[in-house]
């Protein structure tokens, strides 16, 4: 199932996505629903209500081409959780031989998200932006300490993340934080794969484009740690919520790895496409323009 949110007619609300049309779950839901809230109710709820629609006339159906997607969770309830080197390719384009004994983990603040087709800025504080693929995961369930076995059933599903990046603050500021979160540097979507329709997550091709030039090509099977390896890590000791997002590391071929350096300019084009999920289109535009054209 794939799952968007949405604005029409000045509403929000969440849809399943089926080729050129989107069927709004506020009225079979019989409440406003945000993303959030559908994974809080549960897998089980929703795939009921899947199937009650099919072969139904669907009144809640609304063409496509008439809505805003936005993310599919556009403010999470924390920061997103990302995860650094996790292909060897893009260790060795960082200038490192060093390979990860443990994941890198890192967040990106939660009001840095925006959605699938709105600017990327290009903050006047850095000379350095970069794009970063990553395939993300969302969360079902509230989990601790979890086996790597049983971590792929605590996956609602997946969707796309550019993991923005201004490198200059990145190297600046030591710790990652700052060069990872300015603002509007989490684009995600366009929507959330459930997981059932995924399978595997580490048979995906993750591709980026930059102004329609191929930059960064690599399967999910490449990542040092698998992302039933990457829940298991990161709930050790503490505990995943539902709706947590994590963005599982970008494959070789970001700007920062080529000599020198191709980062974004005011209107590059960044389109990430991940199998099975989708494709995330971003434009970076001069802050000032980029700031108030989507508010
Ligand atoms: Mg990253």
């Amino acid at each position: 199932m794939r799952l968007a949110t949405f604005r029409h007619q000045g509403r929000e609300s969440v849809g399943i996505v089926e080729d050129a049309w989107i069927t709004d779950l506020e009225p079979i839901y019989g409440q406003p629903v945000t993303m959030l809230s559908v994974i809080d109710l549960g897998l089980e709820k929703l795939l009921t209500v899947a199937d009650s629609l099919t072969g139904k006339s669907q009144t809640q159906r609304i063409p496509l081409e008439q809505v805003t997607l936005l993310a599919p969770i556009p403010r999470p309830r924390k920061n997103v959780f990302c995860v650094g080197r996790n292909y060897a390719d893009h260790v060795k384009e960082t200038g490192t031989t060093v390979i990860p004994e443990v994941p890198v983990f890192f967040t990106k603040a939660a009001n840095t998200v925006i959605g699938p087709d709105m600017a990327i800025p290009k903050h006047p504080v850095t000379q350095q932006l970069d794009y970063e693929a990553e395939l993300a995961v969302v969360i079902s369930r509230n989990g601790c300490d979890i086996a790597e076995d049983t971590a792929l059933s605590y996956v609602f599903g997946y969707t796309i993340v550019n993991d923005v990046t201004a490198r200059d603050l990145q190297k600046r500021h030591n710790q990652w934080f700052k060069g990872k979160s300015l603002d509007r540097a989490c684009p995600m979507g366009p929507v959330i794969v459930t997981a059932d329709e995924i399978g595997d997550p580490q048979n995906l091709q993750v591709k980026t484009w930059v102004n329609g030039e191929l930059r960064q090509a690599a399967s999910t099977g490449e990542m040092l740690f698998s992302v039933a390896s990457l829940i298991s890590w990161l709930s050790q000791g503490y505990t995943l919520e539902a709706g947590d997002v994590i963005a599982t590391g970008t494959p070789a071929g970001v700007g920062a790895g080529y000599d020198p350096g191709r980062f974004l300019e005011d209107g590059d084009l960044v389109e990430i496409e991940i199998s099975r999920i989708g494709c995330l289109s971003n434009r970076v535009e001069a802050a000032s323009t980029a700031t108030t054209r989507d508010a």
